[in-house]
């Protein structure tokens, strides 16, 4: 039996198991799909916000100023990586301006502590590229940026490292609420058994909460965000995350600078019914390249090397619904997790915890270890270091991925770490070999021959992403 069964396994399920793994309680992750943070942590802007744009007292301002100050302390304990961007909201005249007055009030109401306006010369002498006509901006250095599901690895691995069990390819399709306990059926075969269950299942948590319960109070209504994806070599266009004026659709198309030197420009927000309809659209793009012409001149459309498209969770409840259910105690929403859920995510584990499980009593463990090791990167090491790796490991010398520098050693790593993985995708998402200007072209051929050698696999059963989704479908020369 145990204690909590997590559903979902994106930023919010692994901050909620990392939290909840300081605690004496047996916990289960459960993922259907082939690997954590596949959906919407696996497809946003990586900002994290300061908390100058959610409606005031509501869970959404609260949790994202939590979680930004969250943030630095994960950075020390997961190693993760965080870009110090800061952010600016530009207007463009007078009236524009009153607008970024509001949102600096708004801001100060939501506790977020630096806040300052630049004039017009200021602003043009830190980002040169600043759209003319911008007449004045609202300056939020506490805004950054990082590697979305790095993040949930890390807070994964490291609830692994303290006890917490993790199911991959574990579709929930049942729930059941017996005298004290539930009955969880996975994909439609085994049941397991909790004493409570937390759900945090992204744009599917209606579905999940339909499971067990008649009258969910929240439906999902999905929101699509589509993005270009400029090359490394964009780097240093702009400094900061640039946001025009939020409206009614949302914090609007940004120009966002990544921890590896892409930047991203986008999201659109679009409703459409499908959960998991990710294509790219013309409008969509359009839209994008039409709307940031109010942000920066000279943008460079020529370094896109793709697209891509999230969808948000957004619900009818216009705020996160983060309840314990009032038919079946110990079921516990944790839905509508749009944006901000990417900053907010430690915040809502804490809030889960300490207001929601109160009355669990749970009792910390003595051995809990909060740190998860710095990864090898290792073509951010000096020469020296490079020259003394490659001795120990020669696999450190083979660079595989020549776009983003990505050596053999790292791969492999990739596949058999704490929270290794045996798809394309998988090692594209933990070592980034795939991730540059040729989009794997080269290197995919390559990745693939050495998971199938480190996993003992045909090379024609490796997986580009989910369950049988195989690359090499037959072969189309015959042997001599
Ligand atoms: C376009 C876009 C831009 C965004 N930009 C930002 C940003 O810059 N900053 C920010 O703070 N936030 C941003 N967000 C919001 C942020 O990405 C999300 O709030 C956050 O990722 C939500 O995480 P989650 O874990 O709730 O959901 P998800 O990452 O979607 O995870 C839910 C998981 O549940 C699993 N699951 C679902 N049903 C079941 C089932 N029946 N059984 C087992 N598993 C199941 C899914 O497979 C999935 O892995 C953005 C979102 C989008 C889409």
């Amino acid at each position: 039996m145990y204690d909590y069964v997590i559903i979902g396994s994106g930023i919010v399920g692994t901050n909620i198991a990392r939290e909840l793994s300081q605690y004496q309680v047996k916990i289960l992750v459960l993922e259907k799909e082939n690997d954590a943070a596949n959906h919407q942590t696996v497809a946003n802007s990586a900002i994290i916000h300061s908390g100058h744009d959610p409606k005031e007292n509501t869970l959404k301002a609260k949790l994202c100023v939590e979680g930004n100050a969250l943030y630095e302390q994960m950075e020390k304990e997961l190693n993760i990586p965080l870009l110090r961007t800061g952010a600016f909201v530009v207007a463009h005249n007078k009236d524009e301006e009153l607008m970024l007055d509001e949102l600096y009030e708004r801001a100060i109401r939501n506790g977020v502590k630096e806040i300052l306006f630049h004039d017009q010369e200021q602003a043009f002498k830190l980002e040169p590229n600043l759209a003319d006509d911008i007449t004045k901006v609202l300056s939020l250095p506490s805004t950054k940026v990082t590697y979305p599901w790095e993040v949930a690895f890390a807070c994964l691995e490291n609830a692994i490292l303290n006890g917490t069990e993790f199911k991959k390819n574990s579709e929930v399709t049942d729930i059941k609420k017996e005298k004290d306990y539930f009955k969880v059926e996975i994909n439609h075969k085994v049941i397991i058994e909790t004493k409570s269950v937390i759900s945090a299942a992204g744009v599917f948590s209606d579905q999940v909460a339909y499971l067990l319960e008649k009258n969910v109070p929240y439906q999902i209504y999905p929101r699509k965000g589509e993005y270009f994806v400029l090359d490394r070599k964009a780097k240093g266009f702009v400094q900061h995350v640039l946001y025009p004026l939020p409206t009614s659709k949302g914090k609007g198309v940004l120009i966002i600078p990544q921890v590896h030197g892409n930047i991203l420009l986008g999201p659109t927000s679009n409703r459409q019914d499908e959960k998991d309809l990710l294509s790219n659209t013309r409008d969509g793009l359009n839209q994008i390249k039409d709307d940031l012409h109010t942000l920066a001149k000279n943008i460079p459309f020529n370094l896109i090397i793709r697209t891509f498209a999230g969808i948000r969770a957004s619900s009818s409840f216009d705020d996160f619904y983060i309840q314990e259910s009032k038919t079946y105690s110990n079921f516990f929403h944790v839905a509508g997790i749009d944006s901000p859920g990417l900053t907010a995510a430690p915040a809502i584990a804490k809030y889960l915890v300490d207001h929601l499980l109160k009355h669990h009593n749970l009792q910390k463990k003595n051995n809990y270890d909060p740190i998860r090791p710095k990864k090898t990167v290792f073509y951010k090491l000096d020469f020296e270091e490079q020259l003394a790796l490659i001795k120990k490991d020669p696999r450190y010398g083979n660079l595989v991925c020549k776009c983003e520098k990505i050596t053999e050693a790292e791969i492999v790593e990739a596949i058999h770490g704490p929270l290794g993985n045996d798809t394309i995708k998988g090692i594209k998402k933990r070592a980034r070999a795939g991730s540059g200007l040729c989009q794997g072209g080269y290197c995919e051929q390559t990745v693939l021959k050495i998971i199938a050698r480190e996993t003992n696999q045909p090379i024609d059963k490796i997986n580009y992403y989910a369950l049988d989704t195989p690359i090499l479908v037959q072969e189309t020369k015959v042997k001599p």
